[in-house]
Order: C-alpha cells, then sequence, then structure tokens
C-alpha cells in the first residue's frame, strides 16, 4: 500500500509513481515503487525517490527539494502549511511547463492527473463553465479541440478538484 496523498490521491493512475525495483537515495530501500516527476533540487534526482520518502517530507528535507512549483499557490494566498504539504510533501505531475496547482475554497486542490478523452467530450454544467473560465475557451472552441485531444499529449489538460466543494478545475499546459 502506497502512503496517502491528501492533494494527490491516486498518483500510480496519473504516472507519478511506478512500479520499480529501483532503490531510493534517500531511505536506501527498494520498496517496490518509485516517483518519476519533477524534483526542484540542487541534485539531479530522477526516479530516486520512494513514495514514503516523499509523504513523510525526509526527501524533502534531506535534499531541499519541492516537487512542484508553488507560485501558483503562493499567488492564490494560501495557508503556508498547505503550501508546504503540496510542494515538499506531495507526488508532482509530470508537465511540460511548470506545474501550475490550482486551488479552491482556500485549499488546493486534488491533482487527478490528465483529463480523459470521454470527460473532455463530454463536459457539461458547472464543470463545462469552470472548463471555459480556466481556458479562457468558448464553447465552440473547446468542440473544436476536444475530437484532436490526446491525454499525454500536447496540449495537455490536466483535471483537479476542489476538496470541499467538488467542483473540478483544468489547467491546461503545452509544449
Ligand atoms: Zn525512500
Ligand atoms: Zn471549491
Amino acid at each position: 500500500m502506497l502512503p496517502s496523498f491528501r492533494y494527490h490521491p491516486d498518483p500510480i493512475a496519473t504516472g507519478s509513481i511506478k512500479p520499480s525495483s529501483a532503490v531510493c537515495i534517500c531511505c536506501g530501500q527498494a520498496r517496490g515503487s518509485i516517483y518519476t516527476a519533477s524534483v526542484y533540487c540542487l541534485d539531479e534526482i530522477r526516479e530516486q525517490l520512494c513514495p514514503w520518502c516523499i509523504a513523510d517530507g525526509s526527501a524533502a528535507e534531506r535534499f531541499d527539494a519541492m516537487f512542484c512549483d508553488d507560485h501558483s499557490l503562493t499567488k492564490a494566498g494560501l495557508a503556508a502549511g498547505i503550501i508546504t504539504e503540496v510542494t515538499r510533501r506531495t507526488p508532482g505531475y509530470i508537465s511540460w511547463q511548470s506545474e501550475d496547482w490550482l486551488s479552491c475554497c482556500d485549499d488546493a486542490c486534488e491533482f487527478h492527473g490528465d483529463v480523459s478523452h470521454d470527460e473532455l467530450r463530454s463536459l457539461s454544467g458547472p464543470a463545462l463553465a469552470s472548463f471555459l473560465a480556466s481556458t479562457g475557451w468558448t464553447a465552440t472552441q473547446l468542440n473544436e479541440f476536444a475530437p484532436n485531444y490526446h491525454p499525454g499529449g500536447s496540449p495537455a489538460i490536466y483535471k483537479f478538484v476542489c476538496r470541499h466543494c467538488k467542483l473540478p478545475q483544468y489547467g491546461y499546459d503545452c509544449d
């Protein structure tokens, strides 16, 4: 069982953590899974940290590392404890540009990975309004884009969900 991450509920599904026999450079153990996304620190660390050392903060402390950019969280005025949990004790995600972790209801949102093709094509109601607000697109632009969308491609569309009002939010990123 992986540790649980409040702001990244299924990091296996999003691809941020994968099964691996690699040894973690923080705890020195091969624990069966390894973190694959960004590590911001002085050392070059790629696929060398286990989820447990991320969850308990030991990897962040030892390497003075962050796992996602804190810019959007700081700009949203979130409490320092929330920003620290997201940037230093939560797996980041694979993105083209620097991460833009979304927030809602005075909290960081859960990250749910690339939105599925089906979900993007069937957006309606508050989810559609949220998508159009965050991308600045018109519904026509979305309808033209949706058939050509591929999860993991460029542009990428990431899904976040508010932990409180449950509204989905979408981040847009391209190479
Ligand atoms: Zn470890
Ligand atoms: Zn909310």
